[in-house]
């Protein structure tokens, strides 16, 4: 059964975005970021958008892998948390997966199985982020080691920025010294750069971006605005008016009773909630848009339904669709209203909400 909730996924928006991408770092080839079923995006259509217009594509492990190249898609594909166990490793090198190399583990397993084919490995240097990476000071090893396997082709750097979205930070420039001084000592192809780096900080551009939540059109920075950054938003999530209630004053609405009627009013009710991935800390106020007009959030947010002000909204009817994030709503904004960023909201849209897709303009 279609549900009314639904996500439509523009996918010339995300040719135009990695277009921006592209603008910022010219000379550098793209690994696009679709972990996570493309950030909520759909995995198989997003990579079908991309394929032939990127160099790869990231993702976290073996599993999306599967479905990935089971679809067909036969470009790069890294796993970005390399093989999670050795017994991976045989499967990897079956499906022709560049993997990273985090930890010795990892590094001991390719020295102690026999693949058919040897694999690419990105050798992850750990900057700063302190969450995968290898100590710099051990990289002359690993690359040493690395470099004599029979299991292993070719071999490339990489680091993750841990605050490169907080554009006042100088973390990232510290992160890119440390990482620097690794490259320039082995002369290997490198990458660092996530959109945040993308798009503040040339200097971790090296030959590899790895943009992900920029493609989807959001700003990858604290209180960024994706539009200013002419970024398009890729995904907009769109649920029916189901009823308008007419409620009087110092009535309540909702679980709760959060929010009292000022006046007598017409509340309208929406048919998505928590349950569908709208998120529960959405306070009073976060906007939504109806009949081409903004109006906000009243009352908490249910399970599979929410309550917006209609005082002001002129010819709405039950059945119009109502826009929670998309073209004219900021994901950015809800997510910023709701205590997160608009990457988890992506992600949280209920598989049982349908993923329209459209390919508007080129
Ligand atoms: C998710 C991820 C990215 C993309 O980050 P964005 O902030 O979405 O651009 C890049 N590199 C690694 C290692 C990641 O895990």
């Amino acid at each position: 059964m279609i549900r009314s909730a639904r996500a439509r996924i523009d996918l010339s928006a995300l040719r135009h975005n990695l277009g921006v991408a592209r603008e910022h770092a010219p000379d550098a080839k793209v690994m696009a970021i679709i972990k996570a079923d493309a950030y909520g995006h759909g995995l198989i259509k997003v990579a079908e958008t991309l394929d032939g217009h990127v160099e790869g594509v990231g993702l976290s492990c073996l599993a999306e892998a599967e479905v990935l190249r089971g679809s067909g898609f036969n470009g790069r594909i890294l796993l970005l948390h390399g093989a999670e166990q050795t017994q991976e490793l045989p499967r990897a090198s079956e499906l022709g997966l560049d993997l990273v190399v985090h930890h010795m583990e990892q590094l001991k397993g390719l020295e102690d199985v026999r693949l058919d084919k040897p694999v690419n490995v990105w050798l992850k240097i750990d900057t700063g982020m302190h969450r995968l990476g290898i100590n710099p000071d051990h990289s002359r090893d690993f690359l040493t080691r690395l470099s004599g396997l029979d299991n292993v082709g070719e071999i490339r750097l990489m680091t993750h920025l841990a605050d490169a979205d907080d554009i006042n930070s100088h973390y990232a420039k510290t992160q890119v010294q440390i990482f620097d001084e690794v490259v320039s000592a082995n002369g290997l192809e490198s990458s660092c750069a996530n959109s945040a780096g993308v798009m503040a900080h040339p200097e971790c551009h090296f030959e590899w971006i790895r943009p992900g939540i920029m493609l989807y059109g959001a700003s990858p920075f604290h209180l960024g605005n994706a539009v200013s950054e002419n970024l398009r938003p890729v995904m907009s999530l769109t649920a029916p008016l189901i009823a308008i209630n007419q409620i009087r004053k110092g009535e309540t609405i909702g679980y709760g009773r959060t929010w009292t009627c000022p006046e007598n009013m017409p509340v309208g009710v929406v048919a998505i909630g928590y349950g569908d991935g709208y998120p529960r800390h959405a306070p009073s106020g976060t906007p939504v848009m109806i009949n081409r007009q903004r109006t906000d959030l009243i009352g908490r947010v249910s399970m599979d339904l929410i309550t917006i002000d209609l005082r002001n909204v002129r010819g709405a009817e039950i059945g119009m669709p109502v826009e929670l994030w998309g073209e004219h709503i900021g994901a950015d904004e809800v997510a910023h209203a709701s205590g997160t960023i608009a990457y988890e909201l992506f992600c949280h849209v209920g598989a049982h909400v349908t993923r329209e897709y459209v390919f508007t303009k080129s």
